[in-house]
C-alpha cells in the first residue's frame, strides 16, 4: 500500500490473534496490513511457544519411553543416545515449516505484510519502523491491537536465556543441564520440568500455592498429575515462595520459604527456569498518543465487541482479559473480524478447553470442582480410571481418569477433567457437548467404538448419572 491509501484494516502484531484475524479479513474481501517485528509470522506460539515446546515434549518423551518403557513391551534396542542438536533441528524444521506456511496463506488471501515494528501516531495511523531501516506508516479505517504478551520476570533475578531463562531459553538450551530449578508450578513450568526431565536433568519445580497446574485445574486432578509426575522424578516444593535468587558463575542460587512463614532454604542449580506467568505486551506501541489506558495488570481495556475506548480500534489476544492461550486469540480474532464485518460475532467464554501437554496429558474444559463448591451449586461427579479401559489397558498406559462434573438436578455438563495419554484431544468431545448443552446421558448413550479410549469418557458419563459398566 501507498502512504496515501487508507486500508480497511491495519493489524500490529502477527501472532496467532494478529494473523488469523489477518486472513479472515482477507477472506472478507478487506484491505488488510499485517505489521510484524519479529521477522516472522505466528508470534509466541509459532516462534518459540506452542510449536516448538510440543515438539520437544512429543520427541522427549519418545526418547524417554524407547530408554524407560520399551523393554517390558518386547522391543530391545541398543546404545540409545540423545543428539540434543538433532532434537533442537527437528523443533526448528516445525516452526520454520509452519511460519512460511502462515505467509504463504497471507499472500493466498491478499494480506499485506508489513516487517517492523508498529506505533500508534493518532486515531487512525500507524508508523512503522522497518526492520530492514527507514519508517513508512499506514492509515486504517480499522485496527487492531494483538501485540501479545511476555514472560513476566522475576525481581532481582535477570533473565540471560543461558543460566536464568525463561520458556525462550528452555525450548533452545544447548546442553542438558545437570539441575534445573524451575519457579512456578503451572503450565510451562510443568511442560518444560517434563522435557529436561527426560533428557537427563534433575528436576525441582517450586511452586508457590499448595497445588500445581497455574489457574483452573481443578484440584484432584492437579494432586493426581503431581502424583504421576513425581514419579516419574520430578521433584516438587508446592506452598514454597522463592524469596531472592543469587547468579554465581556457573550456577545459580534460590532462597526459598515456606508460603505461610517457616524454614528458610536454598537450592542451587545449574539452570533456572523462571515461569511465573506471563503479562500483557504493549512497549513502544504509542498508546499515549491515543490515549488509551490500560487495566491494573497492563491489559488493554475493551468491551464486548472488542472495542477499545476508540471504538474503530479494537484488541484481541493475550494483551487483552481472559486465558493466554492460542485458540482463545483466534476466535476473537474470528470474532472481532465479523464485528466489523458484519456487526455480530461469538466466543463462549466458558468452553475454552485448557491443555498440559505432559504424559500424561491432562486437559479440562468448564468448570471445576472447587469451582462449583463457591458457586454453590449442587452437582454431581461420575469418574472412569483409564486402568479399567480395555485399550489403556492393551496399551500398558493405564494412568489417569475421566472426571465429569454434572448438575444434580438437570445432569446438564458443568465441567470436563481428564488425565490420560490423548486428553489433549478426547477434550474436543467435552467441549462440543458443552458448547451443546448436553447432559451427561446424552453422552452415555452415545455410541463409542470400542477399544478406544474414548469409551473411558462414554462410562465417565455412565458414572455421572448412573453406573459404568466396566468399573
Ligand atoms: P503473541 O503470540 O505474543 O503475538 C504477538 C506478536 O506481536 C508477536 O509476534 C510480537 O513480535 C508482535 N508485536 C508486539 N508488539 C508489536 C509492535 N509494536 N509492532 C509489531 N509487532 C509487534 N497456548 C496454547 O493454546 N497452547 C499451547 O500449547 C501453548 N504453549 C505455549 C508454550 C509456551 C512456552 C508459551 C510461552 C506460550 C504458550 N501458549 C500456548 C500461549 C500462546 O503462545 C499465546 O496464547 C498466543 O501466542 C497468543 O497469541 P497473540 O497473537 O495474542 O500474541
Ligand atoms: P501460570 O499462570 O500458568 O503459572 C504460573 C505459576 O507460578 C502459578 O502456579 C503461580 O502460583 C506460580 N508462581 C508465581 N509466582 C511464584 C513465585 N514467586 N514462586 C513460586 N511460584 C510462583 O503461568 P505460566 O506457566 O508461566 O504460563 C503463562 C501462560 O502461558 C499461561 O496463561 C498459560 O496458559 C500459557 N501456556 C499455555 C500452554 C498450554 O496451553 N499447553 C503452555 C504453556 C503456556
Amino acid at each position: 500500500a501507498t502512504e496515501a491509501e487508507t486500508r480497511d484494516l491495519v493489524i500490529i502484531g502477527g501472532g496467532v490473534a494478529g494473523y488469523v484475524a489477518a486472513i479472515k479479513a482477507g477472506q472478507e474481501g478487506m484491505k488488510v496490513t499485517c505489521i510484524e517485528k519479529r521477522g516472522t509470522l505466528g508470534g509466541t506460539c509459532l516462534n518459540v511457544g506452542c510449536i516448538p515446546s510440543k515438539s520437544l515434549l512429543n520427541n522427549s518423551h519418545l526418547y524417554h519411553q524407547i530408554l524407560h518403557d520399551s523393554k517390558h513391551r518386547g522391543i530391545e534396542v541398543g546404545d540409545v543416545k540423545l543428539n540434543l542438536k538433532q532434537l533442537m533441528k527437528a523443533k526448528e524444521q516445525s516452526v520454520s515449516g509452519l511460519t512460511k506456511g502462515v505467509e504463504f496463506l497471507f499472500k493466498k488471501n491478499g494480506v499485506e505484510y508489513l516487517k517492523g515494528s508498529g506505533s500508534f501516531q493518532d486515531e487512525h495511523t500507524v508508523k512503522v519502523q522497518l526492520n530492514d531501516g527507514g519508517e513508512t506508516s499506514v492509515k486504517g479505517k480499522n485496527i487492531l491491537i494483538a501485540t501479545g504478551s511476555e514472560a513476566s520476570p522475576f525481581p532481582g533475578l535477570e533473565i540471560d536465556e543461558k543460566r536464568v531463562i525463561s520458556s525462550t531459553g528452555a525450548i533452545a538450551l544447548e546442553e542438558v543441564p545437570k539441575k534445573l530449578t524451575v519457579i512456578g508450578g503451572g503450565i510451562i513450568g510443568l511442560e518444560m520440568a517434563s522435557v529436561w526431565s527426560r533428557l537427563g536433568s534433575e528436576v525441582t519445580v517450586v511452586e508457590f500455592l499448595d497445588q500445581i497446574g497455574g489457574p483452573g485445574m481443578d484440584t484432584e486432578i492437579a494432586k493426581n498429575i503431581q502424583k504421576i509426575l513425581k514419579k516419574q522424578g520430578i521433584k516438587f516444593k508446592t506452598g514454597t515462595k522463592v524469596v531472592n535468587g543469587e547468579k554465581g558463575s556457573d550456577s545459580v542460587r534460590l532462597n526459598v520459604d515456606s508460603a505461610k512463614g517457616g524454614k528458610p532454604e536454598s537450592l542451587d542449580a545449574d539452570v533456572v527456569l523462571v515461569a511465573i506467568g506471563r503479562r500483557p505486551y504493549t512497549q513502544g506501541l504509542g498508546l499515549e498518543n491515543i490515549g488509551l489506558e490500560l487495566d491494573e495488570r497492563g491489559r488493554v481495556i475493551i468491551d464486548q465487541e472488542y472495542r477499545t475506548k476508540i471504538p474503530h480500534i479494537r484488541c484481541v489476544g493475550d494483551v487483552t482479559f481472559g486465558p493466554m492461550l492460542a485458540h482463545k486469540a483466534e476466535e476473537e480474532a474470528v470474532a472481532a473480524i465479523e464485528y466489523i464485518k458484519k456487526g455480530y460475532g461469538h466466543v463462549n467464554y466458558g468452553c475454552i478447553p485448557s491443555v498440559m501437554y505432559t504424559f500424561p496429558e491432562v486437559a479440562w474444559v468448564g468448570q471445576s470442582e472447587q469451582d462449583l463448591k463457591k458457586a454453590g451449586v449442587n452437582y454431581r461427579v461420575g469418574t472412569f480410571p483409564f486402568s479399567a479401559n480395555s485399550r489403556a489397558k492393551t496399551n500398558l498406559d493405564t494412568e489417569g481418569l475421566v472426571k465429569m462434573l454434572a448438575d444434580a438436578e438437570t445432569d446438564r455438563l458443568l465441567g470436563i477433567h481428564i488425565i490420560g495419554p490423548n486428553a489433549g484431544e478426547m477434550i474436543a468431545e467435552g467441549t462440543l457437548a458443552l458448547e451443546y448443552g448436553a447432559s451427561s446421558e446424552d453422552i452415555a448413550r452415545t455410541c463409542h467404538a470400542h477399544p478406544t479410549l474414548a469409551e473411558a469418557f462414554k462410562e465417565a458419563a455412565m458414572a455421572t448419572y448412573s453406573k459404568p459398566i466396566h468399573f
